[in-house]
């Protein structure tokens, strides 16, 4: 007899408990269906990469002795959707059980849960051994509180976790967070570390994708793709970054520049999602990096709040919010994305770059996510639903559990505050304090007012105005506030005149 077990595009972690030994009587199935590559638009690279991943951990089972099923995307058998591919190899295979991996989307842990249900032959869902918590542990943490703060569960989490604590329960260095020491704009030409990530040729792989009709956007690349195949390339890459990246990672945290596209960040996030590395190895090199003398502990600290803070808190509150948090849409905002989302063809320079660099390399840093394209969309009151289907399309990393809540709640504030404090938005002040974007774009930073005026300033202010009746008590906001009704009535109302005729040229800006 034999039980099949499915392995998802992103459970392609060779240390789960599943291959401790080689067994007779398991195959390993892996499929590349429609119904995954289609659910949304996806960039190219990210379908690339993902197959790619799959590919290779299926040879290094079958290498270790292990019996694999490979079901390619222009396999003539492909019945291109999971229930009807695990149906026809229940059948072919006279398996008397099926076994799955706990999915970290809402949408495929219902379809299989459903799925398991009506078999005849046992079905089983196994954890997938990769979060620090547990689905339903963020709820539980934050049981009938109105507002999670993340910075509560981030210190649970250290403690719990035996993270940058020293004996007696206290922070290392005396502090929780060196928020304050991470903010530094970056001028000049950024000494950005050498890219030492292996690059691949997967023309092959495109051009079967691509023959078998899969739509997509975004720069292929497929020759020279560097996101990692292998758990043993995502782990030359983690030791290279720890080496050369995260020394400097607060540093120039939020800055961006067009000359430098990842800075000191790790990259590492795809390898994270398609669970090749473990969140508690990534974590563990890095304060082992800061006990060595290696990195700084303001680097270490903001770095290990990304991984055991924001990650698994963003998944805890997906979870807690799931179905319907991608409904969210407090503000009511409904106007579809300009095509230039697609294209990247705007003459806003800081858009420009951010929207190009992620068509480009399926990539973009967090402040360009959160405080260039997410802020001018919440600015502009773009439909949240249709943003984070994009987000979820473009990036190499997106998944919907970590994407979601970044999206309708960090980045859109569409939850009405549950994940963030107050909404992530900013005039042309902030975006040319941080980048190097203004410098030479069509639009004037300074001006609020008039054809070339850049259009966040006006949008900025015709937001909060709009607002007012939700957002004027907060108390993050209250200088915000004290400022906008300084303003005279006069600049009041031509703010949203402008901001008015900014929305209705969108396409054009
Ligand atoms: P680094 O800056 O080096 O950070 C290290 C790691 O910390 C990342 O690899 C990631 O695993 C984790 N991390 C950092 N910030 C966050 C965060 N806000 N939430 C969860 N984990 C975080 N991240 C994704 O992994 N997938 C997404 O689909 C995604 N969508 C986003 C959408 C929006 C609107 C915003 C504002 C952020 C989104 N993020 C997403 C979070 C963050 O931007 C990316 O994790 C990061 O840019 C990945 O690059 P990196 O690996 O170089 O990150
Ligand atoms: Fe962006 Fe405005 Fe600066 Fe141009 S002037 S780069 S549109 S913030």
């Amino acid at each position: 007899t034999t039980t099949l077990r499915l392995i998802l595009g992103d459970q392609l972690n060779p240390l789960h408990s599943w291959f401790a030994e080689v067994r007779a009587d398991v195959l390993y199935v892996f499929m590349e269906v429609r119904q995954e590559t289609d659910y949304v638009l996806h960039h190219a690279q990210k379908i690339i990469a993902i197959f790619a991943g799959m590919r290779a951990m299926a040879h290094q089972l079958g290498q270790a002795g292990h019996r694999v099923h490979y079901l390619r995307i222009d396999d003539a058998a492909n019945l291109q959707s999971i229930p009807a591919n695990i149906d026809a190899l229940l059948a072919r295979y006279g398996a008397s059980g099926f076994e799955y991996q706990e999915p970290d989307e809402y949408r495929l842990d219902a379809q299989l849960a459903d799925y398991a249900a009506q078999l005849t032959v046992p079905g089983a869902m196994v954890g997938s051994e990769h979060f620090l918590t547990a689905r339903d542990e963020a709820g539980r943490i934050f049981a009938n509180r109105a507002q999670w703060l993340m910075e509560y569960f981030y210190r649970q989490m250290r403690l719990v976790h035996g993270v940058l604590v020293d004996a007696g329960g206290k922070p290392a260095g005396g502090q929780w967070n060196f928020d304050h020491d991470n903010r530094k704009p970056r001028r000049g030409a950024p000494p950005e570390p050498f890219d030492t990530r292996a690059q691949h040729d997967h023309a092959a792989l495109w051009a079967s994708i691509e023959a078998a009709g899969v739509a997509s956007f975004g720069r292929p690349d497929s020759s020279r793709i560097a996101w990692p195949l292998d758990r043993a390339e995502a782990l030359t890459h983690l030791d290279a970054f720890v080496q050369h990246g995260l020394p400097h990672f607060g540093d120039y945290q939020d800055a961006m520049h067009t000359g430098a596209t990842r800075l000191f960040h790790s990259m590492l996030s795809f390898a994270l999602n398609t669970k090749m590395l473990h969140p508690r190895e990534v974590i563990a090199e890095a304060e082992d990096a800061w006990r060595a003398g290696h990195a700084p502990l303001h680097a270490v600290e903001g770095f290990i709040r990304q991984i055991l803070g924001w990650r698994e808190y963003v998944r805890g509150v997906y979870w807690a919010n799931m179905p319907g948090y991608e409904r969210h849409n407090v503000f009511g905002h409904d106007t579809p994305l300009p095509s230039w989302f697609w294209d990247g063809k705007t003459n806003m320079r800081c858009l420009r770059h951010a929207i190009g660099q992620s068509l480009d390399d399926a990539h973009a840093h967090h402040i360009q996510r959160l405080m260039i394209i997410g802020n001018f969309s919440l600015l502009a009151g773009l439909d949240p639903h249709a943003l984070h289907e994009w987000y979820l399309g473009v990036y190499v990393d997106a998944v919907e559990w970590v994407e979601m809540p970044n999206t309708i709640g960090m980045s859109q504030f569409a939850d009405g505050g549950l994940l963030a404090t107050k909404p992530y938005v900013s005039s042309a002040a902030y975006i040319d304090r941080m980048s190097d974007y203004c410098k030479g774009c069509h639009y004037d930073k300074k001006a609020r007012l008039g054809e070339t005026a850049c259009p966040f300033n006006a949008l900025y202010w015709d937001f909060f105005e709009r607002n007012a009746n939700r957002l004027s008590g907060n108390q993050r906001l209250g200088m915000v506030y004290r400022n906008l009704f300084k303003m005279d009535e006069t600049a009041r109302a031509a703010c949203g005149e402008q901001a008015a005729s900014v929305r209705a040229r969108l396409e054009q800006l």
